[in-house]
This record gives C-alpha cells, sequence and structure tokens, in this order.
C-alpha cells in the first residue's frame, strides 16, 4: 500500500465498499503473505449481511511462521534496542497515519462490526490515535530504581521487554481494542504477533501495514486473521511467546490460563466480560441527566462493549420516574443505517448474535420479565442484524438476563429498597469490571465505592474513562490492567542488578 487513501464520507454500501481496499491476509515479517494452506473465511457485513471478503484462516503453521519473524526481530534488537525515543519517533509517526487515514478505518470498522459511522469516527479512530500517541510520549519518560541497599553495593531495577507477545482481540472495537494492546507492547520494545477476532479482522491488518509504513522494523508486528479455536489456540500454546494478552469472553480467557498451563507458563493478561450494575439511589439528583448515562451506558455500540451498564438497579422509590425517562429516550434512539451519520443505534455483530440476544430477552420475559421496550429484532429486510432497544423490568438477580453477559442492547431493571441491598445486589455478581453510583450523600457514595467489586467506579457519571487511568476487572473479568502506565506490567519484566562497590 502506497500513500494515504483518501476515502469520501460514503453513505451508501456500494459507495462505500467502491473507496477501500480491503485486505484479508496475514501480514507477517512486513509483508501481505497468504497462509500456508490457502483457507479462507467469509467476513460478512452485520449491516446488510453482504460478503466483504474472504479472509485468510490462519492456522498453527501460519501463527509459527509470525512467531518466528517476531522472535527474530526481538532476538537481534531491531527494535527493542533502540533508545526509547526512537521507538517514541516511530509510534509517534503511526499514530499520525493512523489519523491520516482515520476515514478509511472508521468506514472499514462500520462496514466490518455494523456500528455507527458517527462512533467509528468520533470514537474508535480518535481513540486508537489517542493510545498509540500516549504509549509513544510516555516511553522515554519511564525510570527505572536504585534500591535501598548498603554502601558496598548498588542494586538497580529495570524494566526489560517481555520479549515476543500474542494479542488476541475482541470484535466490538477491533482497532482500538488492538492499539490497547500494541501500543504499550510495542513501546515496551516487544515484537508482537496479533491475532484479531474473525468477526472484524480488517483494520487490525490496514494498521499494522501502516506501522511499518512509519518505520517500525519488518518483523516487530504480526498480524494472523483466523479463528480462535485454531490460531488463537496455536498462539496461546506457543513455546515461544512470552506474554499473552487477551481481551474477551471470561470463557475464553480461562482458556488462556489453561494454555499457558499446558505450555510455556507464559504471563496472561486478561480483560474480560461484566456485567455493570448502574446504581440508582433515590436521592440522585436530575434524574433526566440520570436517565441520559443510563440509555448512553446501555445502547453505545448496541450494548456491545465489555462494561455496558446492563443492570439497572434502582431504588424503588425512584423507579418509575427514572423509567419514564429512560423509556422515553431509549424509545428516541434512531436506529438505522450504520452508514448514515445520523444512525444512533447500528447493528449486532451476526445473525447468531441477534438470535441469541433476543432468546435471553423471552426467557427473562418468561421469567417474570416485564417487557417496556423494544424485544424485536428490527431491519430484518435489509438483511443485515438488528434489535431494537430494549429494556426488561421486573427481573431478578439471579436470572440469566442479570448474571450473564447479554452482548446487545438489553437493560435489565432490579429495583432495592435503601443503599445496603443496593451494594449486596450490586456485589452478587462472578464478574467486577465497573459500577455506578448515583446519589448527593457523600458516605452512601464513598462507601460504595470503597465496598463495589470492580477495577473501575463512577459516582455521579457513566463511562468516564480516560488512557491516563488502568482498566481492568476484579473477580472474573480480568487479571491485570490494560491503560495508564500499568499496562506496561504486562509486557516488561523487572530485573535487579547487584553490583559490587569496592572500598577505596
Ligand atoms: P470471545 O472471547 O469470543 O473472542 C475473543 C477473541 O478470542 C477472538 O479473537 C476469538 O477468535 C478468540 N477465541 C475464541 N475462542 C478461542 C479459543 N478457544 N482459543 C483461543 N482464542 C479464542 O469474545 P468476543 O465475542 O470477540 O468479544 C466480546 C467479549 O469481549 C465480551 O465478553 C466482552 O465483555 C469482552 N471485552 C472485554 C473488554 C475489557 O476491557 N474487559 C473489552 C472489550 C470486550
Amino acid at each position: 500500500m502506497t500513500g494515504p487513501m483518501h476515502t469520501k464520507p460514503t453513505d451508501t454500501m456500494e459507495a462505500a465498499l467502491a473507496s477501500l481496499r480491503l485486505h484479508g491476509t496475514p501480514f507477517i515479517d512486513g509483508v501481505r503473505t497468504s497462509s500456508q494452506e490457502g483457507a479462507t473465511f467469509a467476513d460478512h457485513s452485520p449491516i446488510d449481511g453482504r460478503l466483504l471478503l474472504k479472509v485468510s484462516a490462519c492456522d498453527a503453521a501460519d501463527v509459527d511462521l509470525a512467531v518466528r519473524a517476531a522472535r527474530r526481530a526481538f532476538d537481534d534488537g531491531r527494535w527493542r534496542d533502540q533508545p526509547p525515543a526512537a521507538r517514541k519517533r516511530v509510534l509517534l509517526a503511526w499514530a499520525d497515519l493512523l489519523e491520516a487515514h482515520a476515514e478509511e478505518l472508521a468506514l472499514t470498522e462500520s462496514l466490518d462490526v455494523g456500528k455507527p459511522i458517527t462512533d467509528a469516527r468520533t470514537i474508535d479512530v480518535p481513540a486508537a490515535v489517542r493510545t498509540v500517541r500516549w504509549y509513544a510520549e510516555a516511553i522515554d519518560k519511564v525510570y527505572g530504581e536504585t534500591a535501598p541497599t548498603g554502601s558496598d553495593v548498588l542494586a538497580t531495577v529495570t524494566r526489560e521487554p517481555i520479549g515476543v507477545v500474542g494479542c488476541v482481540t475482541p470484535w466490538n472495537f477491533p482497532l482500538y481494542m488492538a492499539c490497547l494492546k500494541l501500543a504499550p507492547a510495542l513501546a515496551a520494545g516487544c515484537s508482537v504477533v496479533l491475532k484479531p477476532a474473525e468477526q472484524s479482522p480488517l483494520t487490525a491488518l490496514r494498521a499494522a501495514e501502516l506501522a511499518v509504513e512509519a518505520g517500525l522494523p519488518a518483523g516487530v508486528l504480526n498480524v494472523v486473521p483466523g479463528f480462535g479455536e485454531t490460531a488463537g489456540q496455536a498462539l496461546g500454546r506457543h513455546p515461544d511467546v512470552d506474554a499473552l494478552a487477551f481481551t474477551g469472553s471470561t470463557e475464553v480467557g480461562k482458556l488462556f490460563l489453561r494454555y499457558s498451563g499446558e505450555s510455556n507458563m507464559k504471563r496472561v493478561g486478561l480483560e474480560c466480560g461484566g456485567k455493570t450494575p448502574h446504581i440508582v439511589m433515590a436521592d440522585a439528583q436530575d434524574l433526566q441527566a440520570v436517565a441520559r448515562a443510563v440509555t448512553w451506558g446501555i445502547f453505545l455500540n448496541a450494548g456491545q462493549v465489555c462494561n455496558a451498564g446492563s443492570r439497572l438497579l434502582v431504588d424503588r422509590r425512584v423507579k418509575h420516574e427514572l423509567l419514564e425517562h429512560i423509556t422515553a429516550q431509549a424509545g428516541a434512539i434512531r436506529l438505522g443505517d450504520p452508514l448514515d451519520p445520523a444512525t444512533e443505534l447500528g447493528a449486532v455483530i451476526d445473525h447468531d448474535s441477534r438470535d441469541r440476544i433476543l432468546a435471553r430477552v423471552h426467557e427473562a420475559q418468561n421469567a417474570g420479565g416485564r417487557l417496556l421496550l423494544g424485544g424485536a429484532a428490527a431491519r430484518v429486510e435489509t438483511g443485515g442484524a438488528y434489535v431494537e432497544p430494549t429494556i426488561v423490568d421486573q427481573v431478578g438477580n439471579d436470572t440469566r438476563l442479570a448474571q450473564e453477559e447479554v452482548f446487545g442492547p438489553v437493560l435489565a431493571v432490579i429495583d432495592f429498597d435503601g443503599p445496603e441491598q443496593a451494594i449486596e445486589l450490586a456485589n452478587a455478581s462472578a464478574y467486577g469490571l465497573a459500577a455506578a453510583v448515583w446519589t448527593q450523600d457523600i458516605d452512601v457514595a464513598l462507601n460504595a465505592a470503597r465496598r463495589l467489586r470492580g477495577g473501575t467506579v463512577w459516582i455521579n457519571n457513566f463511562d468516564d474513562s480516560d488512557i491516563t487511568t488502568p482498566w481492568g476487572g476484579f473477580q472474573q473479568s480480568g487479571i491485570g490492567r490494560d491503560k495508564s502506565l500499568h499496562a506496561l506490567d504486562k509486557y516488561t519484566e523487572l530485573k535487579t542488578t547487584w553490583i559490587s562497590i569496592r572500598g577505596l
């Protein structure tokens, strides 16, 4: 690929596809190649179900080639031995190239995931660019330590890149989730093999080409598209991968722990699922504003967000009023063609997912849940996979709708009497990614912040987030943290060096 591709904003599938040159082959050792067996899988757009392109289905042999390339690149020091300031220059150039290709990447993301083009333009691509820039800027400001030893020795503690990192990412924010792994790993000096999700592999492949165009040496970043059970598992079990950074479901996250234990005990970092409780106390101020946060918190990206506020826990005393606001706001969400800039709610990832989401809603209704809004497929005539914004009231906290990820635009409403019960219900979950609390009482807020089990707690806001703050889960929401300098823990080893000092 030479030079930036200037894509015009497009509003039909035909125009969008004509403006893009999509590629679905592995990127290994700095070049686009093909899988050894030549197997492919079909990448469909959930916008209208059409085939976007055939993508290489890499297997263990392809993963091995990519790991070998990454190992060579790591061992000969072509990247890790560059001074941090030099790595920073390359990564900043990469961020600039991603930004220069923002429209191309946003359009590709919208086609591949079915997300609203406006979200892809304003959330996904800017977040990816900012992530790469932030780690580029950070890496020449990370210092080592000198230990408080006796005067006859010097003990230094330094960070070294861990080596070859395998990254396995989900389909919901493909480019951004990839950059959350790639940026700190590359900044630290590691070499990487990335396996993007099979549902949406396209932007990661393109981003890797842009990284090489920006000056990243060949072999430092390799991308192998393919299925989880084949390519993902091969990466997880590869004996020459030093660390595995995963974002995806808790179920698959647990497999990576097993792969590691059964192979070379590679370090495993896991960003997994959640069932974020959105707690509204009786004294919450401005229920209109709370309703806006709840609505955004569950319907953004059609609810396909790890920290989607999928459990609304609301005090009985304000429930009626709050639900009136939420149903009015949710009912006004513009569900439509993801390529229309006015669309707020796009497709879900595929038809299987749509059918699973709706089945979960019907199951909740059969268990006594009361449907307040939605509950049906939408835009069926397009051939795409869409679900109406859905709200189910009177959900039991022990039912599947309240305990398991739905990963769709479905809000489960559970009521409570007072803060104590709210916190109990919120914590009655296997997950612990995040929680939000709305209250005017400082004691209630601070008690909740202390007692809620979650890597992030929001008080009187929802989804505030920044690359400067760590992100990750308690319990079965994960192990380790993305974002902030804490992410470097996944990609570096600490080394202590003892140096004797002789008397003069
Ligand atoms: P998933 O677990 O099905 O897949 C994630 C990745 O794992 C994909 O690349 C997939 O191909 C691979 N995979 C699947 N089966 C595998 C196997 N047997 N062995 C090895 N690899 C395998 O998740 P998904 O459906 O792509 O994404 C949605 C999930 O991701 C949700 O659970 C969501 O909460 C989670 N997520 C978490 C965060 C976070 O920061 N905590 C962020 C985004 C998404």
